[in-house]
């Protein structure tokens, strides 16, 4: 893992959900935090979220392991051949990854019709 895989991986992870959580979790009460990114004791970024406790769980769960992937140069985790992810977490992360990535994908295109 290097410095900024892990800044760029852990920006991308809180942004998803984050996303995710605003549309699938906006009744449900949520709390304000920080993520800390941190790489061997250097502070990297302070990122702040809003989600709700289940998101705030998963996303602290997902940084941790990145911040401890043993991989040199970080394979996808979807490509990963020993996935580090226990199995309920991993479901709750490839649902959250495809639900903000085609979100994401969809604003893109509308932007590109809006013209
Ligand atoms: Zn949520």
């Amino acid at each position: 893992m290097t410095k900024e895989k892990l800044l760029s991986d852990t920006e991308t992870l809180r942004r998803f959900i984050q996303l995710h959580c605003d549309k699938k979790h906006h009744d449900v009460p949520k709390k304000r935090g920080t993520l800390e990114v941190t790489f061997k004791e250097e502070a990297l970024a302070e990122l702040p979220y809003n989600v709700c406790e289940e998101c705030e769980t998963l996303m602290l769960y997902a940084y941790g392991k990145l911040k401890n992937c043993p991989h040199e140069n970080k394979p996808s985790c979807r490509k990963c051949p020993n996935s580090c992810y226990e199995k309920p977490m991993w479901k709750k992360m490839a649902n959250v990854m495809m639900f903000s990535g085609m979100q994401l994908g969809l604003t893109k295109i509308r932007k590109l019709f809006s013209k």
